[in-house]
């Protein structure tokens, strides 16, 4: 299809995901043909770098052979099949693989389709749970501001990103929200290198309060990602378990975006020892080529779901797509290329390249920081850097960066005024190289008045 008629035919029918339809009046959407390694080819051959992984979900490249055979040989079995009374190897193959990898002692693995979808099962478990261990008040979670879990109504309720929420406040379950780590603007005055996560106190004090009716606390771990990569320090989460435990509350860790070694472990928990009750997976689990979600869960909570029918105490929830062959089988084959090619082992050069690019960016007049967790590393765009002074949101720099890197070959689709990179776990320290020196300049440009 030629480039104009497929553009025509997109601005007839196609509603696209988080956008306001009306930009692609002056920017219309990139026709992509292929993709091969970090780059998105469109369909007059122009080159994208992908500095934001697909929205997070990439983790070795585009078109990667290693995925397409895997893709194509469980194709040529059996694509898909009912997983209620029926099971495959790839599902139970990954399942081991994930409990085996998996902080702490989960055990068990519930499949879902969507990360949103994960999260929903997790929620709805961990009421269930305390529904049938006698305590059927504690039905009530407990998230962050600025949190992000997903989009669909349950998720969305425990979210704390206003922009994505309130207009549907109304419909949305009531829960509990305590204040955020917000490391950059610190109320305490600390830094996130050597503070004790004072700012705990907030969640803590709520928890203490009402935890007869809480029956979960729900967190990103490691970096709160659609608030704009905000990035807080492993002590948190070590509080945050003990606390938990203490209050009999379960811990719902939303690893979505911060799993399969983008914190440069494989899951977030590792850097703070501790292991939450149920842990989200999605996003990079397969690599990025189709969709798939997991909650791993520990056997108590497994136990408490066990008995016999008559009961009704089973989990009754269910998708359509549950346990996808197809995804399952790239899901294995993603873990088989950690282990094998030694991805993680190769990361410290690359974050050491992000470090090194770190003051060339705080020195231009308009980056309030340059922050990192792994192969996240964000900048943090300020009007004023004397009392960081953020951009009025009117502006859109972050907007006018994505435009401006676009010109110059590299996807980076900023948080409001903050820019990202998050990286294909296998980019080279060439493209790395060039994706910063897109980004500066992208940055400079975007910024000067
Ligand atoms: C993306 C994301 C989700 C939602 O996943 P979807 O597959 O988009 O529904 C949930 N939590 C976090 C932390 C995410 O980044």
């Amino acid at each position: 299809m030629e480039r104009a008629e497929l553009l025509r035919l997109d601005r007839a029918h196609v509603w696209h995901p988080c956008t306001q339809e009306k930009d692609h009046e002056l920017l219309p959407p990139i026709p992509i043909a292929r993709g091969e390694g970090v780059w998105l080819i469109d369909v007059d051959g122009k080159r994208y770098l992908d500095g934001v992984s697909s929205w997070w979900v990439n983790l070795f490249g585009h078109n990667h052979p290693r995925l397409n055979r895997a893709l194509i040989e469980q194709a040529g079995k059996v694509s898909h099949h009912i997983f209620a009374g029926f099971t495959h190897e790839p599902a139970v193959e990954l399942a081991a693989n994930l409990c085996a990898k998996a902080p702490g002692n989960l055990s068990k693995v519930f499949f879902a389709d969507n990360g949103s979808s994960a999260i929903e099962a997790a929620l709805k478990m961990s009421f269930q749970y305390w529904q049938q261990c006698g305590q059927p008040h504690k039905s009530r979670f407990l998230s962050l501001s600025e949190a992000y879990h997903g989009e669909t109504l349950g998720a969305l309720s425990v979210g704390g990103c206003e922009l994505y929420r309130d207009v549907y406040r109304p419909i949305l379950l009531e829960g509990f929200q305590a204040q955020g780590p917000d490391c950059f603007r610190c109320p305490y005055g600390l830094r996130r290198d050597d503070c004790a996560a004072e700012c705990f106190a907030s969640l803590e004090a709520l928890a203490e309060a009402h935890h007869q009716e809480i029956a979960a606390i729900i967190v990103e771990p490691l970096i709160q990602a659609a608030a704009g990569m905000r990035i807080y320090p492993p002590i948190y989460l070590k509080k945050l378990r003990q606390l938990c435990d203490r209050l009999h509350i379960h811990y719902i860790a939303d690893e979505i975006a911060v799993g399969f070694g983008r914190t440069g472990k494989m899951f977030a928990n590792e850097h703070a020892g501790v292991a939450p009750d149920l842990l989200c997976l999605s996003k990079g689990i397969t690599g990025g080529y189709l969709p798939l979600s997991v909650v791993l869960t520990t056997e108590e909570i497994y136990q408490a779901f066990y008995d016999d029918f008559p009961t009704l105490k089973a989990f009754l929830h269910s998708h359509s797509y549950t346990g996808n062959a197809l995804a399952c089988a790239l899901a294995v084959e993603v873990q088989k290329i950690f282990t094998e090619e030694g991805i993680l082992a190769q990361l410290p050069a690359k974050m050491a390249q992000f470090d090194a690019a770190a003051a060339r960016f705080t020195a231009l007049d308009h980056v309030g920081e340059f922050r990192r967790c792994g192969m996240v590393a964000a900048i943090e765009m300020v009007k004023r850097k004397e009392g960081r002074i953020g951009y009025p949101w009117q502006e859109r720099r972050g907007y006018q960066v994505y435009q401006q890197a676009l010109l110059r070959g590299a996807l980076l689709r900023p948080l409001g005024n903050v820019i990202y990179f998050m990286p294909p776990l296998t980019i080279s320290t060439v493209e790395l190289d060039l994706l910063l020196d897109i980004a500066y300049d992208a940055l400079r440009d975007a910024t000067s008045p």
